[in-house]
């Protein structure tokens, strides 16, 4: 609609009291621009004393970070690593960088990330090196039941909480169960840094080595000797001051992202068609974006472009691996719930600049569409 300001999915949301430009600031005034310095340290102790983990390594995208567990992890060529097939593609493309090989695991609806029945049953299919689990949206996987089968498989678990810095999972943070965890800081993502990521672990040894290998990988002498490959991955001592300043309302974004899933719900639960994303009593989710499950006659593609009309950005749930073009080649084990969940998903607008009169403009929207449609189809 013309003159309507746009609303966005989720975009960056700087501390109303400034604190990320004044880190900046100070960053400036010490000429402290490049390599690393003080607010990369500072940002990586903050973090990982918020999420109550030993170590962490600032890196310059969630995707680095991935990459960085998996090497640690001691993946390369051949080798097997399951993931879930519900993700964005960043969470498997480290693994073809490492020449290794994915196989995508079916999610559950209890959850809608991985389905430890699937992953069990790949278990007895493969081999694999390492486990990728991801917490979507910021909903948490079903950890209990994941830890137990790496463990019984004595295989890796990397934690992919990109979606999810601030969830809990039966009061701990998810990242903080496997052997390596990853948190992405990219533009939409519930803080940001511009873009980065960060890598963190318990084992000190494993996250010395990322910072070497991340820092090109330079052995300890005066002249330019490697006796490894290098990466340059690390985070830049301007976007860590971001960093530390989104750190510091945190807390604030996660309120005011469950008021607008908990603002959803409400309008929205008067209408057969419409299910929200689910929210398990064990789970305290970050809720970085509101999604829904349609299971009318009404399609996500009708949602969207309602919306879209009205200059108000959503969208679909993340087309599974499995049907991409570039990963189809691989292997899938499920029965087609990530399908079922892409094909009726949507991802409304969660940006937590919005007002209440915004969600009231979405919600009379989405309630427009949906009563257009009175038949009920079978949804499971
Ligand atoms: C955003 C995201 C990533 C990648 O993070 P970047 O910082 O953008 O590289 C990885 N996995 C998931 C699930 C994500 O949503």
């Amino acid at each position: 609609m013309a003159g309507c300001k746009k609303i966005y999915l989720s975009s960056p949301h700087m501390s109303d009291e400034g604190y990320e430009r004044n880190y900046i600031k100070e960053a400036f005034e010490t000429n402290w621009i490049a390599p690393l310095g003080k607010n990369v340290n500072e940002f990586e102790n903050e973090l990982t004393k918020y999420v109550k983990i030993k170590h962490g390594v600032a890196l310059s995208s969630g995707t680095a970070a991935i990459h960085m567990a998996l090497k640690a992890a001691g993946v390369g060529k051949g080798d097997v690593v399951f993931c879930p097939s519900l993700t964005f593609s960043a969470t498997v493309n480290p693994i073809i960088y490492e020449n290794a090989i994915p196989v995508f695991i079916d999610s559950n609806f209890e959850t809608w990330n991985m389905s430890s029945s699937a992953l069990e049953k790949a278990f007895e299919k493969y081999t694999p090196k390492a486990v990728i689990v991801v917490h979507l949206y910021g909903l948490s996987a079903e950890m209990d039941k994941i830890i137990e089968i790496c463990k019984k498989h004595n295989v890796a678990l990397i934690e992919d909480a990109a979606e999810s810095l601030g969830t809990k999972y039966k009061g701990k943070y998810t990242g903080t169960f496997g052997d390596y965890g990853i948190y992405s800081f990219n533009g939409n993502k519930i803080i940001t840094t511009s873009g980065g990521g960060i890598l963190i672990s318990n084992n000190k040894e494993k996250i010395d080595k990322v910072r070497f290998w991340s820092t090109q990988s330079r052995d300890k002498a005066r002249h330019y000797q490697h006796s490894e490959l290098g990466f340059n991955y690390r985070m830049s001592n301007i976007l860590a001051g971001i960093g530390r300043g989104q750190l510091k309302v945190l807390d604030e974004r996660i309120e005011k992202k469950k008021y607008i899933f908990e603002y959803y719900k409400r309008e929205l639960s008067e209408l057969d068609s419409i299910k929200m994303m689910p929210i398990n009593e064990w789970n305290e989710p970050n809720y970085w974006l509101s999604c829904l499950i349609l299971t009318g006659k009404v399609t996500p593609i009708d949602i969207i472009e309602a919306l879209e009309e009205e200059n108000i950005e959503s969208r679909p749930i993340w087309k599974p691996m499995q049907m991409q073009p570039f990963f189809e080649r691989y292997d899938f084990i499920g029965s087609g719930i990530s399908e079922r969940i892409f094909e009726n998903g949507v991802c409304l607008p969660s940006d937590t600049k919005m007002t209440d009169k915004d969600l009231e403009r979405i919600c009379k929207i989405i309630k427009g569409v949906c009563k257009r449609d009175g038949i009920v189809k079978k949804w499971q």
